[in-house]
């Protein structure tokens, strides 16, 4: 994907990017070493829900430089209007971007999760990519009072990919205002991955990532995750499926 000719697909109004996962990745790096900064969402179905309710996060899904198809959901979603999309899990994306990031010398900021959940990230993250320059690195449990000094401090360290992981849509806001002082940087919000990377969360094994069913691993781990999200997906998909027959419709 060139800049320009982004090519997207519209779900309940929200533009996500259709391309391959390598294609993501070639995206970034091409942005990156022409030193213009952007925001990637790694989009789901609950993001989508959250932004028809919040205007502000709507917006920012609408101006993100790059919105990744993450997870079953979406991939279903785009099923529904016909289209393809491999899916491209945002935890995955960070990661093989991390390791072009210590192939590069392009130096990374890691901000998010309890302090030992980064620290250990961060400690897993150099052991795996030799050359890896982790230049900030910071707990995601601060005040609204802190995220000047924050920012600050992120800037004098001079970043190039910035993983944020405080959670939809707090990540994405705080995103927003860390870019204004870094614009030759890519930032992703990240979710959960830090606690991935540390070791304390464990993925789902390779045969319910390749069935799509990581969703009911992380739900028999985490009943609690389920309550929040499970109820929400048979209404986004129904939602979908209106959409696209009206839009089939030609209203
Ligand atoms: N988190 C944080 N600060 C907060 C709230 C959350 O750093 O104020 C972290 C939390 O520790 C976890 C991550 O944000 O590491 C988000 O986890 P969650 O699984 O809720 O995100 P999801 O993957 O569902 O977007």
């Amino acid at each position: 994907m060139e800049n320009g000719e982004r090519k997207q697909a519209k779900i309940l109004g929200f533009g996500v990017d259709l391309m391959s996962f390598s294609e993501a990745l070639e995206f970034t790096m091409n942005r990156l070493r022409a030193g213009q900064g952007f925001q990637v969402v790694t989009i789901n179905p609950e993001m989508i829900e959250i932004a028809k309710k919040n205007p502000d996060f709507a917006s920012v899904l609408n101006n993100a430089e790059l919105v990744i198809p993450d997870g079953v959901g979406i991939k279903l979603a785009l099923k529904i209007k016909g289209i393809n999309q491999e899916n491209i899990p945002g935890i995955e994306y960070s990661k093989k971007l991390i390791g072009l990031c210590a192939q590069n010398g392009l130096p990374v900021a890691l901000l998010g999760a309890k302090e030992e959940i980064v620290q250990k990230a961060k400690q897993n993250l150099l052991k795996e990519f030799e050359n890896l320059n982790i230049v900030y690195t910071r707990n995601g449990y601060f005040s609204k009072e802190d995220e000047e000094s924050i920012k600050n401090d992120m800037t004098a360290a001079a970043p190039k990919a910035v993983f944020v992981a405080l959670g939809a849509p707090k990540q994405e806001f705080m995103i927003q205002e860390l870019k204004k002082s870094m614009p030759d940087a890519v930032f992703v919000g990240v979710g959960g991955s830090f606690d991935v990377w540390s070791g304390v969360v464990k993925r789902a094994p390779e045969i319910y990532r390749k069935l799509g069913l990581e969703w009911l691993y992380r739900t028999l781990k985490e009943p609690e995750r389920f309550k929040r999200i499970f109820p929400a997906l048979p209404l986004f998909l129904i939602r979908v499926i209106i959409e696209s027959v009206f839009q089939k419709k030609g209203y």
